[in-house]
């Protein structure tokens, strides 16, 4: 069975006290769990102080983005070796509004992800059609021109030790979810099309739901078959939603496995 992953991205919220305030909330209301992972992904700057606060707890941190570069004259990049080296376990990679807002191709995504796990992070690889490409029928065509990027450079055998994320880009933010019918077939879709280069890499991989998950709908996506945890914006922000939302991911798992 695949170990869920609940991840909040925080995207850029929060202040030295308001971080505080969260992480001890979540601290005492998220146990370490065997069933599933939980991790927060903070603005970068505050990235010191939460993997402090969060030393000797089971909640592990992710950066939103780094640098394809290792090192050098990249004004305002982070290498994921310096993510790395402060204490992150995951990094997010081509986030819809990193693609947008800065114009990250797949390519420059796949690089990062290429980057991020040579630094022995685990990339969350974020993937997701427009509006308007699932209503021309382009969702399948998006989501695989952005995985593709990924498996041809990094080889089918790096998601191994990746997890991707399918975010609806119409979905996130808005308050739309996709449906239940909606996400669980990108999900296979997803997992299909890593199945055709290895049933193995596919078999374990880890892939989250990401687009307006909340308390009262995360229970429902996370039971789908394909869907393994979720990537949560919004509501990471409010410890008794995202309390909620891993709660709801503990108890697919345990139901599962039961
Ligand atoms: C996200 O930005 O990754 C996200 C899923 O946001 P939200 O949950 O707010 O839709």
């Amino acid at each position: 069975m695949r170990k869920a992953l609940v991840a909040g991205n925080w995207k850029m919220n929060g202040s030295l006290e308001a971080n505080r305030a969260l992480l001890s909330a979540l601290m005492e209301a998220i146990p370490g769990h065997d069933a599933v992972d939980v991790a927060v992904c903070p603005p970068a700057l505050y990235l010191p102080s939460v993997i402090a606060q969060l030393q000797d707890h089971a909640i592990e941190v992710g950066g939103q983005d780094c640098s394809d570069e290792k090192s050098g004259a990249f004004t305002g990049e982070i290498a994921a070796d310096m993510l790395r080296e402060i204490g992150c376990r995951y990094a997010i990679v081509g986030h819809s509004e990193r693609r947008a807002r800065e114009q990250e191709d797949s390519l420059w995504v796949a690089r990062k992800f290429v980057a991020a796990q040579a630094a022995g992070l685990v990339p969350i690889l974020c993937v997701g059609e427009l509006l308007e490409d699932r209503e021309a029928g382009r969702t399948e065509s998006v989501v695989a021109e952005q995985l593709d990027a990924v498996l041809d450079l990094a080889g089918v055998e790096a998601l191994s030790s990746g997890v991707v994320a399918y975010e609806p880009v119409w979905a996130i933010g808005t308050g739309l979810t996709a449906s239940p019918e909606q996400a669980a077939e990108v999900h296979a879709f997803i997992r299909n099309r890593v199945a055709a280069r290895s049933t193995s890499v596919a078999a374990s991989l880890r892939i989250l739901y990401g687009g307006s998950v909340k308390a009262d709908n995360a229970a429902g996506l996370f039971a789908l078959p394909d869907i393994d945890g979720g990537l949560i914006g919004g509501a990471s922000l409010d410890a008794d939603a995202f309390t909620a939302i891993v709660n709801a991911a503990v108890g697919v798992q345990s139901q599962e496995s039961a």
